[in-house]
């Protein structure tokens, strides 16, 4: 069998790997970069492309914030669907005050360029056609993964091994099973032209418990309807009857009367909510490998760029020196836990398909009314506070005394 040898071996080359591969190779860091398939210009089907703001920070430090731009991506403002009225999120279209941008743009013109941007480095090897198999142990620690067509296999070693390889991670076998939860919706969505939406701000539609949405982003609309999973098999009946009716039946919904469907209709029936430890010795895992979230609250691209940013900003250094990067690895574990782990687990209790609880009832009802509450929501819905900041009890005071009810005029 054939060997090679890098500092940093990689496997998935979308969004979490070629970032990793492009920050680690600015180090002087020499690395692999396998990808199962062959085309380079592959891109993830299975994605609605609204990338949250805290992606901003990694993309712009890959240097892709203008390229983003031309591609068609567009500041992607949000307005939510509640039963207490609409819950805008604050700020100029697209800024959050923090000066980040989040975009909406399609995955066929975003894993391109991160990938192209990953190529250009002097020091990044992509290989394309080079699915891992599986991971080299030696002696507890991975020190390598086994990849190419059966029979004609090559075992790339390293002094780290990143499985960037998505939600079905073969690399993350290494560490384990994953705690998963079952995904109580499922999801049909489908590209349209001439979609009507007012300012052409992204929209959300909180049904309780049925969810649906509308992502533009310059090019095309992703229109997409998430209804829980008992009411599967009636809407797979007629599933284009269906999908229709439910978009028509949205409250201030889209205006569909000049709208052209402009890509197939596509349907995820089954993606649990998935976690498992993001670091093992000599291993890490990024982006959905190591979490697979709610897709939902589409927080996966951005957690795909920020983990891989956390994973070189902790490891390089020991990398560098030529030393084991288990410190880092901790650090980046850490890191990534602190983060994460808690918005991990409230989405997959939502994810279940229940309805609001009453803690979340007195947020989204007291932020449609004060525009603090609002921003609050906002900077959570972000990823931008954590679970506990969230439901802290000032806010949950403050959202008590924006729904308590107004005198009347007559009163
Ligand atoms: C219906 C749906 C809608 C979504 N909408 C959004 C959204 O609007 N916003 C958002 O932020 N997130 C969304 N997500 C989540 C988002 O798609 C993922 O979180 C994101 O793509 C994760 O990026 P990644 O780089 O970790 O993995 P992926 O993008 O899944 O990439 C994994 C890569 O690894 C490769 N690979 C797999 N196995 C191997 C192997 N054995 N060897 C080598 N290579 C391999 C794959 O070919 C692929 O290139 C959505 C998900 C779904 C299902």
């Amino acid at each position: 069998m054939r060997r090679a040898h890098f500092d940093v071996v990689i496997a998935g080359a979308s969004l979490a790997g070629c970032t990793a591969a492009t920050l680690f190779a600015r180090q002087g860091l020499s690395v692999v970069l396998l990808e199962a398939h062959r085309d380079p210009n592959h891109y993830k089907r299975a994605c609605t492309h609204f990338i949250q703001p805290t992606a901003w920070p990694t993309i712009s430090r890959l240097g892709l914030g203008a390229a983003i731009r031309q591609a068609g991506g567009q500041p992607n403002r949000l307005s939510i669907w509640t039963r207490w009225g609409w819950l805008d999120f604050p700020g100029p279209a697209g800024h959050t005050g923090h000066g980040e941008i989040g975009v909406n743009i399609r995955r066929a013109q975003l894993d391109p360029l991160v990938r192209a941007q990953a190529a250009r480095e002097p020091r990044v090897t992509v290989l394309m056609g080079q699915r891992v198999s599986q991971v080299v142990v030696r002696a507890g620690r991975a020190v390598g993964v086994r990849a190419g067509d059966p029979g004609r296999e090559t075992e790339y070693f390293g002094r780290l091994i990143v499985g960037a390889d998505g939600h079905r991670s073969r690399v993350a076998d290494a560490v384990g099973p994953a705690v998963t939860s079952p995904h109580g919706r499922f999801v049909y969505f489908a590209p349209f032209t001439g979609v009507g939406l007012p300012d052409d701000a992204s929209r959300m539609w909180m049904l309780e418990p049925d969810i649906a949405y509308a992502f533009p982003n310059g090019e095309v609309t992703i229109l997409s309807v998430m209804p829980t999973l008992d009411q599967l098999p009636d809407f797979r009946k007629d599933l284009r009857g269906n999908y229709f009716a439910r978009l028509g039946r949205l409250p201030d919904g889209p205006d569909l009367s000049r709208a052209e469907q402009v890509g197939e209709l596509s349907g995820v029936l089954n993606y649990a909510c998935a976690a498992r430890p993001p670091a093992a010795p000599g291993l890490a895992l990024v982006g959905d490998a190591a979490m697979t979230s709610d897709y939902l609250w589409g927080t996966g691209c951005s957690f795909a760029f920020r983990s891989a940013a956390w994973l070189v900003d902790a490891t390089a250094p020991e990398l560098i020196r030529g030393a084991d990067p288990q410190v880092g690895l901790r650090r980046y574990a850490t890191q990534h836990r602190r983060a994460l782990a808690g918005h991990h687990r409230l989405m997959s209790d939502y994810a279940t398909g229940r309805a609001f609880n009453p803690v979340e009832r007195a947020l989204y009802a007291g932020a449609v009314r004060d525009p603090l509450l609002a921003r609050h929501v906002a900077a959570f819905g972000e990823r931008r506070i954590g679970v506990r900041q969230f439901l802290a009890p000032g806010m949950l005071a403050r959202s008590v005394l924006a729904n308590r009810p107004r005198p009347t005029a007559a009163a």
